[in-house]
């Protein structure tokens, strides 16, 4: 996990503290967070924002910058960026007035390239995108000089400018680098700065016909813009030596220092955008923001704070190698964040009815309840309690295992805020269904505390049942069914390990009556159930609540393991 020094900093930290004190790059720190906008952004996106964002925040006048790497039209969208913006805001970073876009830059990289030719350092190609991948070579073979690497600069200058006037059809020639064919290292073998591309660009429209690469724009832009840091993850770390070459061979204010970072990964669950994409496209999860997905958007209609992934992205800190962390550790987050803010409610998931033979027909109390045990100063709630309360099927056995510390018959239990109740009748249908249970209740009980002290087996939380109000509520669980697909035996589409149960969705539940006027992303803790919040689907006919995270649940464990034994 997180590699820090004794004072808790970071490596990225220790390297930025170097250069500062070295006077390198002025006293300045400016870093940038650059997402290509070709979907939306996941949760280890959020870890690159809070970074590049913490780093800035941490340096007196430092800034961090928001830049969309939108050099690849046919993929990329004003909805993506929209959502991504949406996003990162959301997520309590400001970049003020530094938004980017690469495509700003479009007319300057143009004349960039044109620097390079005339230099002699870039040279127009005609070779297919076959040919130029097959004269690569390999790591272990050279690659060979394309037969147009010794043209004229003359030459190189006309076909890249009718490059750009569109006289020519895509894929039919490229602009290279010239740097090495037989570099060892295959990101230095004369790589492609531009392609000819016919598809219209989400902000340039048609203007350009040409487009530069990732690889070109990526460090002009940082030393336009005057990035210091350029922070990226470690699959560019083979690419840096490209960077630098970019930087050192065109008139740039600026050379910024590209660091590599791991990576997050998640178990349970996929993060590339294309995947994501492929689930969303091919409707395997409801959308871009479909609460099983580690999308921003999604966690966000799941339940989960902006607090909670950035405490997240503080846990699993930087480093230098890959890793995969635990999906429990993000639910952590949530659970200490929602822990101290979360209203208690009582919600009955998969409702019994109970039956109060000695309370009075038609006779209603209204109840003390506390909102948060963690927080006195979020008060209290009156809940009503009447006659027919609903109860929890799973609170209830007939034929109780032991260390069943809930109702069965004859058995007494205290209902929360409420009254002990014992357990007198079953009533079954004609198959031996329950319908409802005939309970028995101690008026001396009342706020469920009984003068003698006697001991009752367990609390259960309970909706008067003439005041609940119907909801759906949606539970949701891994979205794989394995922890790295890639690590599987068999090598297999990752499409084949979603897990079915992702989504289970429960109708007919039975809240308090409180919950009618709950809002959108409101979040809650239904008593023993976990942490729910209302969706976005929700309308006051039909309340809809996710389950953001559950609570740990002890019997779960006990039961298991006496069923092991
Ligand atoms: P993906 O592979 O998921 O599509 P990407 O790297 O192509 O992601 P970009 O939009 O290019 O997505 O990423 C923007 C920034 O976020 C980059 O600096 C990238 O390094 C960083 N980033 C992307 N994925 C992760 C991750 N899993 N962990 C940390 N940083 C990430
Ligand atoms: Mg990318």
């Amino acid at each position: 996990m997180a590699t820090s020094d004794a004072s808790g900093s970071n490596f990225i930290e220790r390297v930025i503290a170097e250069d500062l004190a070295g006077g390198r790059f002025g006293n300045r720190v400016v870093t940038r967070f650059p997402p290509e906008p070709n979907g939306y952004l996941h949760i280890g996106h959020a870890k690159s924002i809070c970074l590049n964002f913490g780093l800035a925040a941490e340096h007196a006048g430092g800034r961090c910058h928001l830049r969309f790497d939108d050099t690849n039209p046919a993929k990329e969208t004003v909805e993506y960026v929209d959502s991504i913006m949406a996003d990162v805001r959301w997520l309590g970073f400001d970049w003020a007035d530094r938004l980017y876009y690469a495509s700003d830059y479009f007319e300057q990289l143009y004349q960039f390239a044109l620097h390079l030719i005339a230099q002699g350092k870039a040279y127009v190609c005609n070779l297919s995108a076959d040919q130029v991948k097959s004269y690569r070579g390999t790591l272990t073979e050279c690659g060979k000089n394309s037969p147009c690497r010794e043209n004229s600069m003359a030459e190189n200058l006309d076909l890249f400018q009718r490059m750009r006037a569109g006289e020519f059809a895509d894929g039919s020639y490229v602009l290279r680098a010239k740097i090495d064919m037989t570099s060892p290292n295959l990101n230095m073998r004369d790589p492609v700065l531009y392609r000819i591309r016919r598809e219209s660009h989400h902000r340039t429209g048609d203007t350009w016909c040409i487009y530069p690469m990732y690889d070109y724009t990526h460090p002009i832009s940082d030393a336009l813009e005057g990035i210091t840091h350029s922070i990226c993850t470690l699959e560019f770390e083979d690419h840096r030596p490209f960077y630098d070459w970019v930087l050192d061979n065109l008139p740039v204010p600026c050379h910024p220092q590209q660091i590599e970072f791991a990576r997050l990964n998640l178990s349970y669950t996929v993060m590339s955008k294309r995947k994501l994409l492929e689930l969303v496209d091919k409707a395997h999860v409801r959308g871009w923001d479909d609460p099983r997905l580690p999308t921003i958007a999604g966690l966000r209609r799941r339940g989960f704070t902006p607090e909670a992934i950035r405490n997240f992205a503080e846990l699993i800190g930087v480093a230098k190698r890959e890793s995969t962390v635990d999906m429990a550790l993000l639910e952590y987050c949530l659970r200490e964040d929602l822990n101290k803010r979360a209203k208690r409610v009582m919600a009955v998931l998969r409702p019994l009815k109970v039956v109060i033979s000695n309370y009075p027909e038609n006779q209603v109390e209204e109840l003390d309840a506390e909102n948060n045990p963690e927080d006195p100063g979020m008060g209290t709630r009156k809940l009503p309690f009447s006659r027919e309360i609903w109860i929890e099927q799973d609170d209830f056995r007939e034929d109780p295992p032991k260390k069943f510390f809930r109702l069965s018959p004859g058995k007494e239990i205290r209902l929360k805020h409420a009254y002990y109740i014992r357990c007198d009748e079953v009533v079954k249908d004609a198959k031996g269904g329950i319908i409802e249970l005939r309970c028995s209740y101690d008026p001396e009980s009342r706020g469920g505390w009984s003068k003698d002290g006697r001991k009752v087996l367990g609390t259960s939380h309970w909706v008067s049942a003439a005041h609940a109000v119907d909801a759906e509520v949606r539970l949701y669980d891994k979205l794989l069914s394995v922890a790295n697909p890639a690590e599987e035996k068999e090598a297999r589409d990752f499409k084949e390990y979603l897990n079915p149960n992702s989504l289970e969705i429960l109708k007919g539940c039975k809240v308090e009556p409180g919950l009618a006027a709950a809002k959108p992303g409101e979040l809650f803790q239904f008593l023993r159930q976990g942490y729910f919040c209302l969706d976005s689907d929700s309308t006051p006919e039909q309340l809809v609540f996710n389950r953001s995270v559950t609570l740990r649940d002890s019997w779960v464990k006990i039961e298991k393991t006496q069923q092991d034994k």
